[in-house]
């Protein structure tokens, strides 16, 4: 029998039904105040909590409970411990206290944390965070928690995004406050991430150390068909492919997540996951959680779930879109243009500030979205480029430029626009706009922010969005508070907003050469790789702007910085030390076995019809022999600089060396590997070529 999605979805989780249900009255109203306005919980209520929760638990099967964190490996974290506690009569009891629930000590000393926390007090601790529900999942209870050191530093990715909502919530108040709106008692992000993988055949990808040790392929010549005839893009979905994501949706829908979209992308076997947009904390959790659920769920069909923001080069790569939106605790987006003159001020007032915003701020969004593997993408002639701007469609920008200038729009004989007074002309909502090459796009009401790669968490995007969107509002209000008439200050608060800031505003191809060359012009920054961007996060101006509204404190920001940077480096290490693997004991071994084998074709021609010029294989064995040679030399190339690594010892210094040195070798050795590919016949290829991983499913 079939199980109805209603019935199932959310099943495995404590969320608003279950609550209301299990606990009384005056637990759940104090609970929800806590969720709603973050009130401290008192000790009875969090041991009332906990134990209807425990008793929840165990009715779905678990007999563990961990705090699930997300320390800044990008990864999540946890540490079950089981619900049993001794009975006198050598039995035993099933125990889950207030206090186990609202806070965990893990030994923490292996999380990374930039020095932020000495080793002699190794530990951190882990704190419930009541607005994302707990959920079962393997035999354990789920509780999402904040983590940090015993000085109350962040040592992860959600104390920060909590503040900096809360940054922007206090900002976008005032601005409210100033048009009037006294109901309104909360303003929150939403955020929606549309998810991109790739499924490979897991025996294949066995085959593969490269896969396996880095999650993409390091060798690999392309195949004499790729995505160019663009017949994968929203194509059939392969039965195989079908089974896996209807199993996918119902894990998701067990555990609450609004799993909607799913279809092909460009790339073959390339495909997409959206979920419907939630809170931005809770879809941070979500999308963790989703990342995690579509490998685990991939291994039961015997594929493997690649995340990798680059698994095949010459392949289209995969990311994430960050739909991002700001709306108010009754519901109404602030970045949807209202009907009346005062809702459309409001709503351009909002869509400059995020303008303002992504200008002032490229750097930190460029930073927030750079690793190592996100590199293959954004500035290497894929989508999208390295330089930030933002599209808003040709007739919003024509509306800030008639704003901008004081002319009427659109030619019509109207009056010029007065904001506050004046209904915004009527323009077409551009949802269907398939800029696809925007980095950060409007799309009617909400921005796309598409430079996100697949395995990012979407945590650092959206902490450092919200908090340069909560610096603008400040700004703002602080004009307009003190301003004597507010539509008149409001009117050239806009118009100056749009004539200092319309540099970031670029509606053509984002592709194009030619763009880079005009960004430049621009004063637009071009941050190519993670090691050129990732310092940026110290420039005193950032420092200023995160610490002053409390999202890091100094020291966080340093110890983010080195943690970023030394991932980055780490990860091109083992991807070099992997490629050195691979060239000596499989690529040169199999190319030189194939030429021996071409040369012994020779003599034994020869020995048939000894004048045989044999001009093929004679060709072919010394263009092969000039690659071993070539693939030799470039691995031992890449052999000194994996050692040179080994002696930089302050991590600027590395990630320069990695960039400007290694990088470099890398892709010398993958280019003398990749012609040697295509010209070594397939029996003697040493693992799976990119024809059989991209089309083996
Ligand atoms: P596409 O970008 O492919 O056109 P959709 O328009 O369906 O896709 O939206 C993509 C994502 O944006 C989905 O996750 C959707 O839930 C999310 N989304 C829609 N409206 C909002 C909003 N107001 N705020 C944040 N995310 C939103
Ligand atoms: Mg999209």
């Amino acid at each position: 029998m079939m199980e109805k999605v209603t019935e199932y979805f959310g099943s495995m989780v404590f969320d608003d039904r279950v609550m209301k249900a299990r606990l009384s009255e005056s637990v759940y109203k104090s609970l929800k105040r806590t969720i709603d306005r973050g009130t401290p919980l008192d000790a009875s209520v969090a041991d009332a909590v906990a134990g209807a929760m425990k008793e929840w638990a165990i009715e779905k099967g678990a007999t563990h409970f961990t705090h699930w964190f997300q320390p800044l490996t990008g990864l999540t974290a946890e540490k079950h411990d089981s619900f049993i506690a001794p009975a006198p009569d050598g039995r035993v009891i099933m125990e889950f206290s207030g206090k186990e629930l609202i806070k965990g000590e893990p030994d923490a000393s292996s999380f990374p944390s930039g020095g932020l926390r000495a080793t002699f007090e190794a530990r951190g601790y882990t704190a419930w965070d009541p607005t994302s529900y707990a959920f079962v999942k393997d035999g354990s209870l789920y509780i999402p928690t904040a983590f940090c050191s015993y000085k109350g530093e962040a040592l992860d990715k959600k104390v920060p995004l909590l503040r900096s909502m809360e940054a922007l919530n206090k900002q976008a108040l005032r601005i409210l406050r100033l048009f009037g709106n006294h109901k309104v008692r909360s303003v929150r992000t939403c955020v929606g991430p549309e998810q991109e993988y790739f499924l490979i055949d897991r025996d294949m990808w066995k085959q593969r150390k490269d896969l396996i040790m880095t999650g993409r392929t390091l060798f690999g010549a392309l195949p004499p068909k790729g995505q160019e005839m663009d017949d994968h893009y929203f194509g059939t979905i392969k039965p195989r492919v079908a089974e896996y994501m209807a199993d996918l949706d119902k894990e998701l829908w067990k555990l609450g997540i609004y799993a909607k979209t799913k279809h092909n992308e460009v790339a073959p076997a390339q495909h997409e996951l959206a979920p419907i947009f939630d809170t931005t904390n809770i879809a941070a959790d979500h999308n963790q959680l989703m990342m995690e659920v579509m490998q685990k769920v991939a291994l039961r069909h015997n594929l493997v779930c690649l995340l990798h923001e680059k698994p095949f080069a010459g392949v289209n790569g995969s990311g994430k879109h960050n739909n991002w939106s700001i709306s108010t605790d009754d519901g109404v987006n602030l970045l949807s243009p209202g009907e009346t003159p005062y809702e459309n001020a409001q709503f351009l007032l909002f869509l400059v500030a995020v303008i303002k915003a992504v200008d002032d701020y490229q750097d930190l969004l460029r930073l927030s979205v750079a690793t190592a593997g996100n590199d293959h993408r954004l500035g290497a002639n894929e989508a999208p480029p390295a330089v930030i701007s933002v599209f808003l469609g040709d007739e919003l920008t024509d509306i800030l430029n008639a704003i901008e200038q004081d002319i009427p729009y659109g030619g019509t004989k109207k009056e010029k626009m007065q904001l506050g007074v004046d209904v915004l002309p009527k323009f077409r909502k551009d949802t269907t706009d398939r800029n696809r090459t925007s980095p950060f796009a409007f799309t009617g009401n909400k921005f796309e922010f598409r430079m996100l790669g697949s395995s990012n968490s979407i945590s650092c995007a959206n902490i450092h969005l919200n908090a340069a969107v909560a610096e603008v509002l400040r700004q703002f209000a602080d004009v307009l508070e003190n301003a004597e008439n507010f539509n008149t200050a409001m009117h050239s608060l806009i118009q100056k907003t749009i004539h200092d800031h319309k540099r970031i505003i670029f509606n053509g191809n984002g592709y194009d050469d030619a763009w880079i060359a005009e960004a430049e012009k621009r004063g637009l920054l071009n941050l190519k790789t993670t090691a050129d961007a990732m310092p940026h996060i110290c420039d005193p101006k950032n420092v200023k702007m995160l610490t002053e509204h409390g999202i890091f404190t100094e020291a966080e920001i340093f110890s983010r910085r080195d943690i970023m940077l030394e991932n980055y480096v780490k990860t091109v290490n083992i991807e070099a030390t992997t490629m050195i693997d691979m060239a000596k004991k499989q690529i040169i071994p199999a190319v030189a076995k194939f030429a021996a084998n071409t040369a012994r074709n020779i003599t034994k021609k020869r020995n048939a019809v000894p004048e045989l010029p044999c001009t093929y294989e004679t060709k072919l064995v010394t263009e092969l022999s000039a690659l071993i040679d070539a693939m030799d030399d470039a691995t031992s190339i890449l052999e000194e600089k994996v050692s040179a690594l080994k002696t930089k010892t302050n991590i600027l210094d590395a990630s320069a060396f990695v960039k400007d040195e290694m990088i470099p070798a890398m892709d010398a050795l993958r280019s003398s590997a990749d012609t040697a590919e295509s010209m070594t016949s397939e029996e003697y290829w040493c693992f799976p070529a990119y024809d059989k991983l991209l089309f083996g499913v």
